[in-house]
């Protein structure tokens, strides 16, 4: 087995460059725990980026996935098939009211791109409300209503018609929404931007004005759905009944995988309006089966409640003059910081956990749901000792 050293310069010398990545070469998983290729064990706060739901290794996903692959990995869209029908079955009845339709795809990006077309479609219109901070992905029309101007800028002229507005007010909403506007995308907590829960008296709102006029209402929960914040989507936490739903990350417990739900008024799509050749692969498919059951039968949505709030405690009640602030909903927590949060992350990686950055100030935590409660509080000891370190 080669060195972390040799498999880091063996990566560096072939990656495309588009990432930053953390010197360390993770080999396994298990659970809420990942090993490097020394042996090193980590606490996972990182969750694949929210894929890792059911935790690494999930005994349900790896039996399905493995009953599958001997049977069959693909089966074109112009033919039916068992797994298929029935995590179309299982995703409609676990979803909002309403949305009985879906459209299986392969990642977050690929199912905003689906929605914005069928929104298109949908209302014959072309306009589409984003907020500021959003993040919807990269590919050339998810990444026309992504925010940050570095994602954007570089690949101008993006799809035209797309408008920003601020997140959480009202009053620009109602600006901006109009008789051109085919759909308004939002994220119910805002993960990439910062970690940002939307009120929930304006989310309905966003979606009262998409109703009277004439508007889609394109719920983006590639990062929120599947427990992550405390009810199977974070939608349900404001009664939100949302037109088109986009779903990824941590559907299939760690296979590719992306879908978005599709409501009545989006009207019936023609034939060949969209199509994708993995898009609800049988191996995908019965991987989200397992996903979905495995986190029915642990209730892994009561799970995040509960670790949620024990995580927010711990971390609100770190005297240090950095934490700006501490927020999130369920497992999905952030710390935002008066300065950069990078080092910070390093330090915690030294001591043994890894987290994520969401934006250049805010230290992102997206455990397995699966975590344990000491793994929470080692949690919480340890961001306390990095940044008691810096003060000293
Ligand atoms: N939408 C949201 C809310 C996301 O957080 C992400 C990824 O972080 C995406 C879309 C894009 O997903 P993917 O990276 O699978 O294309």
């Amino acid at each position: 087995m080669a060195t972390a050293r040799e498999l880091i310069d063996l990566e560096s010398a072939h990656h495309s460059g588009v990432y930053s990545k953390q010197p360390i070469v993770l080999v396994r998983g298990q659970g809420a725990r990942l090993w490097d290729a020394a042996g090193r064990e980590y606490i996972d706060c990182v969750g694949g980026g929210g894929v890792a739901n059911v935790g690494h290794a999930n005994p349900l996903v790896i039996q399905a996935v493995t009953e599958q692959v001997r049977r069959l990995s693909i089966c074109p869209n112009g033919f039916y098939n068992d797994q298929r029908a029935n995590l179309l079955d299982k995703l409609t009845a676990i979803a909002p009211p309403d949305l009985n339709r879906a459209f299986l795809c392969n990642s977050g990006t690929e199912a905003v791109e689906a929605a914005l077309k069928f929104a298109r479609l949908g209302t014959s219109r072309r306009k589409v409300v984003a907020t500021m901070r959003g993040f919807h992905g990269r590919t050339m029309g998810a990444l026309s209503t992504t925010w940050r101007r570095e994602y954007r800028e570089p690949f101008a002229p993006l799809v035209p018609g797309v408008v920003f507005v601020p997140y959480n007010r009202e009053e620009s909403m109602e600006q901006a929404v109009d008789s051109e506007t085919a759909a308004v995308i939002l994220e119910v907590v805002q993960g990439e931007g910062g970690v940002i829960p939307g009120d929930g008296a304006y989310l309905c709102r966003v979606q009262e004005l998409c109703r009277q006029r004439g508007a889609l209402f394109i719920v983006d929960e590639v990062q929120t759905g599947f427990g992550r914040t405390g009810e199977m989507f974070a939608s349900l936490h404001h009664g939100l009944r949302p037109d088109l739903m986009c779903l990824a990350k941590s559907i299939a417990g760690g296979l590719p995988m992306g879908a978005v739900l599709i409501g009545p008024r989006v009207g019936n799509l023609p034939k060949r309006a969209h199509g994708s050749t993995f898009g609800g692969n049988p191996l995908a498919c019965a991987a989200a089966l397992a996903t979905i059951e495995y986190i029915e039968t642990e209730d892994l949505p009561r799970r995040a409640v509960d670790l949620g709030a024990r995580l927010m405690a711990g971390l609100r009640g770190i005297e240090s003059d950095v934490i700006r602030s501490v927020r999130g909903l369920g497992l999905m927590v952030g710390v935002e910081l008066k300065v950069r949060s990078s080092p910070y992350l390093a330090a915690l990686a030294e001591c043994g956990v890894l987290a994520l950055t969401a934006g250049p100030t805010v230290m992102r935590f997206l455990p397995p749901l699966v975590i344990s409660r000491e793994d929470i509080d080692t949690v919480v000891e340890s961001v306390a000792g990095v940044l008691e370190r810096d003060r000293g």
